[in-house]
């Protein structure tokens, strides 16, 4: 006999476990489960050193569902995005322009808080929900549908019935896969090196990034770690100079990011692990399957450029949870579905065009091309009303 739920969601990603005590805090019956128990702790072995920057309708989806309470004490503000560009002949600023969340809004654009701790807090709110059901160590195995449920079986043997599989389960998708939904990928043979400096220049609030060749290097604000000033680093080169970078001994390493840095925040300094992750695009086909909803990196991936990954992902929780409360009893049907597809599939491609150029425009090397970048950042930004349109843009409020 199968267990049954309203929703299984397959992933406990940060993606998944929000999904989960959002679905769950909403009413619903939910199971979720993920073959990769979460670390919760900074500095053991396989802790998301990653932040996310909620921007503002993320942290409001938040807030509604109760996680914010738990977040707020630990994030810090991002009040001005501040883009650098440093493509000239030695790595300084030439063109520095100031996005300024006062000029749309009396909030900060977001909130940035580290991966490992969202994962800490959303589990702590998903215990306090009697509804929702955590099972870490156990993954979706195989996905059989019908018009009126979902079946699935997991990796201890298990099945479970569900009105409607969200599957959070990366950019591999075990679920997508068995839906047989296709995707379109870009490699750009880029690598992140994700990780967190102190400084002893403080960063006032202000997210910079940094752009010369090979991606952008971007400092988001941090609390202060150790009484100093702190950021969570994502520095982007192709893949070679990555790995070289991650292998590098500690104080050359410091030596090679101060001067990436162009020295804007004094002598950088490492503070944890250096994590790496490849750099890809990718798409898929369809935001939907028979009882089957793809979600964040199932669904999308793109470079970590003005916070949109997460973001995006929030994006479409937000647009399946109307649709769920809308009509409860129609939870997982064809309607449901085809209406999720079409309010997201056309605004994820645009997003995923965007910083698919934005990112090559960072990456290019030859001299001549970046003269042409720096000159395009003076002329849009020199325009107030594109400036704040594109402002709105990146908070995905217009
Ligand atoms: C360097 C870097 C910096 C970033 N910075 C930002 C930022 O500032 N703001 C932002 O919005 N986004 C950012 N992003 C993007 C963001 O981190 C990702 O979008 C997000 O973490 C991905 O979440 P996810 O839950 O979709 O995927 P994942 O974290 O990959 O989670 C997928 C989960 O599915 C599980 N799984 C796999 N197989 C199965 C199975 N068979 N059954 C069940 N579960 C399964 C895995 O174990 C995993 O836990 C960044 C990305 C990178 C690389």
């Amino acid at each position: 006999m199968a267990e049954t739920c309203d929703i299984l969601v397959s992933g406990g990603g940060v993606a998944g476990l929000t999904a989960a005590a959002t679905f769950g805090a909403a009413g619903f019956k939910v199971i979720c489960v993920d073959p990769t128990p979460p670390v919760t702790l900074r500095d053991a072995d396989g802790s998301d050193l990653r932040t996310t920057a909620f921007l503002q309708p993320a942290q409001a989806l938040l807030a509604r569902f109760g996680l914010w309470d738990r977040l707020s004490d630990h994030a810090a503000p991002l009040q001005i995005m501040r883009i650098v560009d440093a493509g000239g002949e030695q790595p300084e600023p030439r063109v520095v322009k100031d996005f300024n969340a006062a000029d749309i809004s009396d909030k900060p654009f977001g909130w940035n808080l580290p991966n490992w701790l969202l994962r800490r807090e959303i589990l702590a709110r998903i215990e306090s929900l009697p509804n929702v059901e955590f099972r870490p160590g156990i993954g979706t195995k195989s996905l059989f549908t019908r018009t009126t449920a979902a079946r699935v079986t997991l990796s201890d043997g298990a099945q479970i019935q569900a009105k409607l599989v969200v599957a959070c389960d990366g950019r591999d998708s075990p679920m997508r896969q068995a839906a047989g939904i296709g995707v379109k990928t870009t490699r750009y043979g880029q690598k992140a090196l994700a990780f967190a400096v102190t400084h002893p220049v403080p960063h006032d609030n202000v997210s910079t990034e940094i752009h010369r060749s090979g991606g952008p290097f971007t400092l988001v604000p941090l609390p202060d770690y150790q009484g100093k000033p702190s950021s969570a680093l994502v520095w982007m080169e192709r893949g070679p100079r990555a790995d070289a970078l991650q292998k590098m001994e500690v104080t050359a390493f410091e030596a090679e990011m101060t001067r990436r840095s162009c020295g804007l925040f004094g002598d950088l300094t490492l503070a944890s692990r250096r994590s790496i992750w490849p750099i890809i695009s990718q798409s898929a086909e369809r935001m939907d399957g028979q009882r089957l909803a793809l979600m964040a990196e199932a669904a999308h991936v793109v470079p970590p450029i003005g916070a949109q990954g997460l973001n995006m992902s929030l994006g479409d929780l937000r647009v399946l949870l109307e649709l769920a409360e809308a009509r409860p009893e129609g939870l997982g049907d064809a309607q449901m579905l085809s209406a999720y597809h079409k309010a997201r599939h056309n605004e994820i491609l645009l997003r995923v065009k965007g910083i698919d150029l934005l990112n090559r425009s960072s990456m290019i090397e030859a001299r001549p091309l970046r003269d042409l970048r720096a000159m395009g950042l003076n002329a849009l930004y020199s325009l107030a009303p594109v400036r704040r349109t594109l402002m709105q843009m990146g908070l995905g409020v217009k």
